[in-house]
C-alpha cells in the first residue's frame, strides 16, 4: 500500500468543533465532542498514519473515535473504516442505498476504475435516509439525499460554532461527474436518470442556510487555501454566499457534460 503522506495538508479547526484531518486527495473531518470524535469519511487505504498524526497535531487521538458517518460508497470515502472498527469500535453510518457497496455485495466502490485493490469491506452498524437527524456523541447532523454520483450520496448539514457564534456547516457528499457518465452508467445497470436526480438535488440543497462549506474533496472549497488564511481577524471558511455557487457551479459543469455527451452522440 502506498505512503499517502506526500499529500498532506496541514490539520486545522475551521470551526471550534470541526477539525480537517484529510489530505489533498480527499477530505476527512473530525467533529469533536465530549463523548468522542466523530469522523466524515475515512479516506483512501494508505491514509489512516496520516489521518492519525493530524489528530495528534490538534491534541487528539485515533483512539478516541467512536463513529464514522460516510458520504458515500466510493472507496476514497471508506477506504479505513474497517480498520478503525477494529482499533475503536467505533459505530459506522452511511446512506441505505450505498451499504451494499461497502459490504462488498454490490460492485460500484471506484476501486478498479481508480487502479487500486478493493478496500477492505464493513457491515454498517446503522443506515440513513432522507431528513434523518444522526446524533453520534451528542453531535447533531441533518442529512438530505442528493443521489446523481453514487445512488445513496448525501448532503450533511452541521450545527457547530466558530468562535462562539452557532453557525451552520455542510457538506454535499459527492459531485463528481464521472460516475454519472452515459458509459459509466450503463456499464453498471444504472439509471440514466441519476443525472436529473443530481440537477434536482443541487436546487433543493440550495434553499438551505449554510454558513460554511466543508469540501469533500478539498479542491472543491479550497480548504488549502483558507487555512493559509487562517490566524487573522475572520474566519476564511464562513462565506454564506459559497454554499449557493458551489451547487450552481456544479450544475454548469453537468450541463457541460451533458451537452458534451450529446455532440459526441451527434458525430457518430
Ligand atoms: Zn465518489
Amino acid at each position: 500500500m502506498t505512503d499517502r503522506r506526500e499529500n498532506a495538508i496541514m490539520p486545522v479547526m475551521l470551526t471550534d468543533d470541526i477539525a480537517f484531518v484529510g489530505d489533498r486527495s480527499v477530505s476527512v473531518h473530525a467533529l469533536l465532542s465530549d463523548e468522542g470524535i466523530v469522523l466524515l469519511d475515512t479516506g483512501f487505504p494508505g491514509m489512516l498514519e496520516g489521518i492519525g498524526e493530524s489528530l495528534e497535531a490538534l491534541g487528539l487521538s485515533l483512539s478516541g473515535v467512536r463513529a464514522v458517518i460516510h458520504t458515500h460508497g466510493h472507496i476514497d470515502h471508506y477506504g479505513n473504516t474497517a480498520d478503525i472498527i477494529r482499533r475503536t469500535g467505533a459505530a459506522t453510518y452511511i446512506g441505505r442505498e450505498d451499504a451494499d457497496i461497502v459490504t462488498g455485495k454490490r460492485d460500484l466502490s471506484w476501486a478498479k476504475e481508480l487502479g487500486l485493490a478493493p478496500a477492505e469491506t464493513f457491515q454498517p452498524s446503522f443506515t440513513f435516509s432522507d431528513g434523518d437527524v444522526l446524533t453520534p456523541c451528542g453531535r447533531r447532523i441533518r442529512v438530505l439525499h442528493a443521489p446523481g454520483h453514487t445512488e445513496g450520496t448525501y448532503a450533511f448539514f452541521i450545527e457547530t460554532k466558530a468562535g462562539g457564534v452557532p453557525v451552520t456547516a455542510a457538506m454535499h457528499g459527492g459531485v463528481g461527474l464521472n460516475s454519472m457518465s452515459r458509459a459509466f452508467l450503463a456499464s453498471h445497470g444504472l439509471p440514466l436518470s441519476l443525472r436529473g436526480d443530481f440537477r434536482c438535488g443541487l436546487r433543493r440543497l440550495a434553499r438551505e442556510k449554510v454558513d460554511i462549506v466543508l469540501g469533500n474533496h478539498p479542491q472543491q472549497n479550497d480548504t488549502e487555501g483558507k487555512i493559509g488564511r487562517m490566524g487573522g481577524k475572520e474566519n476564511p471558511f464562513i462565506d454564506p454566499s459559497e454554499w449557493g455557487r458551489f451547487l450552481l457551479a456544479c450544475e454548469t459543469d453537468l450541463d457541460r457534460m451533458l451537452a458534451e455527451e450529446a455532440d459526441m452522440e451527434a458525430q457518430k
